[in-house]
């Protein structure tokens, strides 16, 4: 399967900083190009809203980096000041839209159900909605961490139909590891990569008989304090097809280790 790396970038970098960064970032990707040929990397930024456009702008001839966004609105258009939809974020450009950020049920309290509209609307641009799952601290000492993850997919996902399924990703962030340097345990990663799997297969595998298996095709990526240090153990894992990075992101050669160390997982 092709390996995916996404980094979000959250409310950080002005435009200078975001511009320095991709122009550090091209000429290395330029350096190992024939790897990333041969391994078949989709490769993704998620800048704030602002930065899109301009970003996109640089590197708009380069087939190796995508743009994502972090968020979008889960109505089309309308009176809704302050929002982005998701037409807006494919006319710049976009590519893949991250739903369901624990950042952003926590703070924004967003829901299943709201994720199933935005998702869908995503999928209606023409675009690849990334959904994040995972437990809370809480709820892995409750023993609940299983019900919690299946419960977030289930909700989520319910209602899309082959065609859909084949442009989604998935995250699996616990929440426990985000930002704070706690990243899960390799046995963790594997429980829980193979638990979505399962779910996946599950529930997509005999959709269609037009669709070859089509849940496990589904790309799961993991999140949660990923850094070049612990980043290919974590993509040798099985079921890890790649990784979404928060701070490790933000430093352009950090996020070159990690992209290196995906290649060679
Ligand atoms: C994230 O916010 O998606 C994330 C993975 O952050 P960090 O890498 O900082 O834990």
């Amino acid at each position: 399967m092709k390996k995916y790396l996404i980094g979000n970038w959250k409310m950080n970098k002005t435009l200078q900083e975001a511009t320095e960064f991709i122009k550090y970032l091209l000429p290395q990707l330029e350096a190992i190009k024939k790897d990333i040929d041969n391994s078949s990397l989709n490769l993704m930024l998620a800048p704030s809203f602002v930065h899109l456009f301009p970003i996109n702008e640089l590197i708009y001839n380069d087939s190796f980096i995508q743009l994502a966004a972090q968020n979008c609105h889960h109505e089309t258009q309308g009176a809704f000041t302050g929002e982005v939809s998701a037409t807006m974020l494919a006319s710049v450009g976009v590519d893949c839209v991250i739903i369901g950020h624990s950042e952003r049920r926590i703070y924004q309290k967003e829901t299943n159900d709201l994720l199933l509209s935005k998702i869908k609307k995503v999928l209606a641009a023409g675009m690849r909605p990334l959904l994040c799952c995972g437990e809370s601290m809480e709820q892995r000492n409750a023993g609940e961490h299983k019900a919690a993850v299946h419960q977030q997919l289930k909700e989520s996902l319910i209602d899309l139909t082959p065609l859909e399924i084949q442009k989604l990703l998935i995250a699996y962030e616990p929440v426990w590891a985000i930002g704070t340097g706690q990243v899960a345990s390799l046995e963790v990663v594997v429980e829980m990569h193979d638990f979505i799997r399962n779910i996946l297969s599950d529930q997509y595998d005999i959709l269609s008989d037009q669709y070859d298996r089509l849940g496990e095709q589904v790309p799961i990526l993991y999140g949660g304090s990923c850094n070049p240090k612990n980043a290919g153990a974590i993509f040798g894992c099985p079921n890890v097809n790649g990784g979404l990075i928060g701070s490790a992101a933000l430093q352009a050669d950090h996020f070159m280790e990690i992209i290196t160390a995906l290649l060679k997982a």
